[in-house]
């Protein structure tokens, strides 16, 4: 449950409240907006069953929050979050693209990349390490090397750093190296991984898994928060349906539906969920358009020889091209770019 305080309630009177919750043993979840705090309580409401909170002073009204996902939740925080990492900045004002290859190959090729996604926009870069491939014969990732080489390509551009994790193993590593850790879409309800992820300390990119439900993903969310970690960014890839034409299938909606329900930001890959370069502008656009914080985009050097996904990957050229052709988009939604 939630409970609303009155506009300009007095900070003893916050304070109060606040000792109440913790003293029946639950967690109270502060969130000051310019007109009127909001009080979240986690953790067993029964135990507060029998007190009447609503006769506190500056007390406005308690709202009962039906959702599992409570810190996640856009009741709990009306307010939308504002995320940085490294030099890039995720939230309500400006679109972040986050742009690279699918997986880093080499310190050159990643270098070059990085360079050639700065020049169009970008600023964020990414770059698989850790390659969680359908088959077990296929590139892996350079792992650690590939992380040094992340780390080298920001530092020589001033780019922010994003690298997928698949491991305990692979958290430790990337917390030397990179700004922000991304949980990929396989290993969305891998809730070991994603508690480790909430400890880490860096921002976190979580994909939603091929057939999760809006509600799942958020929970996954929840679990990262629920470690002290509010640094979340939800990145919707498509979605497992009946569709064969494109490679999943992008569920634009999904936008919409979490920017009612979180107040965590919500970015699109345009490249996973369809498969192919073709069709990245347009679903790009579309993303910019139903009111997504940012894009993640795959970009290639040379996509016929690219070792992960090259049939998806934007050449320089297209990328620029639709960095160009994303300005207006983002004129009329009101964000920077
Ligand atoms: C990726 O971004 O490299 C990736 C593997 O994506 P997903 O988890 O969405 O398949
Ligand atoms: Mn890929």
């Amino acid at each position: 449950m939630i409970i609303v305080m009155k506009p300009g309630a007095a900070a003893s009177s916050i304070e109060a409240v606040i000792r109440h919750i913790k003293n029946a043993g639950l967690q109270a979840h502060l969130s000051a907006g310019e007109e009127v705090t909001i009080i979240g309580v986690v953790g067993n409401k029964a135990r507060l069953a029998h007190d009447n909170l609503a006769i506190f002073k500056d007390v406005d009204k308690i709202v009962p929050v039906s959702e599992s996902y409570k810190l996640a939740n856009k009741k709990f925080h009306p307010e939308p979050t504002i995320i940085s990492a490294g030099t890039a900045t995720i939230g309500p004002d400006n679109l972040t693209v986050i742009a690279g290859p699918c997986a880093v190959e080499s310190e050159e090729q990643l270098l070059a990349i990085a360079r050639a996604v700065k020049a169009s926009g970008a600023t964020i870069l990414r770059g698989g390490a850790y390659k969680p491939r359908t088959s077990p014969y296929s590139f892996q990732g350079l792992e650690e090397e590939g992380l040094r080489f992340m780390q080298a390509a920001s530092a020589q551009t001033g780019l922010a750093a994003i690298c997928e994790v698949v491991s305990l193993e692979a958290i430790s590593a990337a917390v030397k190296y990179v700004d922000m850790i991304q949980i990929g879409a396989r290993n969305m309800q891998n809730f070991y991984l994603l508690k480790e992820a909430g400890k880490s300390g860096l921002p976190v990119l979580l994909k939603r898994g091929l057939s999760a439900t809006i509600e799942e993903w958020l929970n996954a969310a929840e679990y990262i928060v629920a470690e002290g970690n509010p640094n979340v960014i939800l990145c919707e890839r498509g979605i497992r349906t009946f569709e064969t034409a494109t490679r999943n299938t992008l569920d634009i909606s999904a936008v919409a539906v979490l920017k009612q329900k979180t107040h965590l930001p919500v970015i699109v890959d345009p490249s996973h969920s369809t498969g192919s370069y073709r069709y990245v502008p347009a679903m790009a656009k579309a993303a910019v358009a139903c009111g997504a914080d940012g894009l993640m985009i795959e970009v290639h050097n040379d996509p016929a020889n690219a070792l992960s996904d090259g049939p998806q990957s934007l050449t320089f050229e297209k990328f620029d091209l639709l960095c160009k052709e994303l300005r207006p988009f983002c004129s009329v939604t009101g964000r920077s770019f």
